[in-house]
């Protein structure tokens, strides 16, 4: 049995493909725009951006936090793209919930238990990353923190482990979504901009993450990346972007899957993630 979980009008999971797109972090209205439109318009499932940033150097660009979220609703009824963002703090689930379609667990949170459950007490598909040293079962048992508090709408993302090659940021674990696969039925989402860290590796990564049997993608998308003030050197032009797109097309139907799409553009007010127990068939 695997699980589909419903945001807005589209399914993750079953026999779609759902690709989350965005710039790393909400900086300004034109530059989220100029994102939010370049991945709607090639055919993005949803819209990433992050408002509240965890960043390893307290000096760096911590992001817009409450300002951020108002902008990500903006782009959202501009595009009609549900958004996907982190909520780094408990105390600012709520405020998060209000503007978001998905709820984003980042990598340094996977095990902050009470983080964990107060998104599971919250009404929206939750988007919880690997830890960069967390092993499959320790990612399993922090996805049961969500699931005990009753939401039972977890996304499983990979974004790369730690290892000694500098070559890559992280080293992107494909092996994982099969081996996810055998012990779960929650969709599994890869992440290969912060699992390569190079935007010149993203997109075979995606077209690898797809043929591993992936429910989707989630990749950064900057139309300026010399400017970016978060995770420039593995932000894709929107032309790159595209590319990998039209890529994308060509493979999912030998996969017997096809892209996720939400079916109507311009949602009025910001596309809400919502409970849902639909399974499918194996
Ligand atoms: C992000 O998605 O921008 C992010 C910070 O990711 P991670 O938690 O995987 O580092
Ligand atoms: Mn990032």
């Amino acid at each position: 049995m695997r699980k589909t979980i419903s945001i807005a009008d589209f399914v993750v999971g079953g026999d779609t493909f759902a690709v989350m797109a965005g710039p790393c972090a909400v900086e300004t209205k034109e530059q989220l725009f100029a994102s939010a439109d370049a991945v709607a318009a090639a055919g993005a499932a949803l819209l990433r951006g992050g408002a509240f940033k965890p960043r390893t150097s307290p000096k760096s660009f911590q992001g817009l936090g409450t300002a951020g979220l108002e902008l990500l609703s903006l782009a959202s009824q501009r595009t009609g793209l549900p958004v996907v963002t982190e909520v780094l703090d408990p105390r600012d689930v709520a405020a998060v919930a209000e503007h978001a379609a998905v709820l984003q667990i980042g990598a340094r949170n996977m095990q902050n238990f009470p983080l964990l459950r107060e998104v599971g007490r919250q009404r929206l598909p939750v988007l919880l990353k690997r830890g960069p040293a967390a092993t499959v079962e320790e990612l399993l048992y922090a996805a049961q923190y969500v699931t005990n508090e009753g939401n039972g709408n977890v996304i499983l993302c990979e974004r790369g482990i730690r290892s000694f090659d500098p070559s890559t940021r992280y080293v992107l674990d494909l092996a994982i979504v099969p081996v996810l696969r055998e012990r779960t039925d929650l969709p599994i989402v890869v992440d290969p901009s912060h699992g390569t860290g190079r935007s010149s590796l993203v997109r075979p990564m995606v077209l690898a993450a797809a043929a591993a049997g992936a429910d989707g993608v989630i990749v950064e998308v900057h139309a300026d990346p010399s400017k970016a003030l978060c995770d420039g050197a593995q932000a894709l032009l929107p032309t790159d972007f595209a590319q990998m797109m039209v890529d994308l097309r060509r493979l999912l139907p030998m996969l017997g899957r096809r892209l996720s799409r939400p079916s109507a553009a311009g949602h009025a007010t910001p596309a809400q993630g919502t409970i849902s127990d639909e399974f499918i068939a194996p």
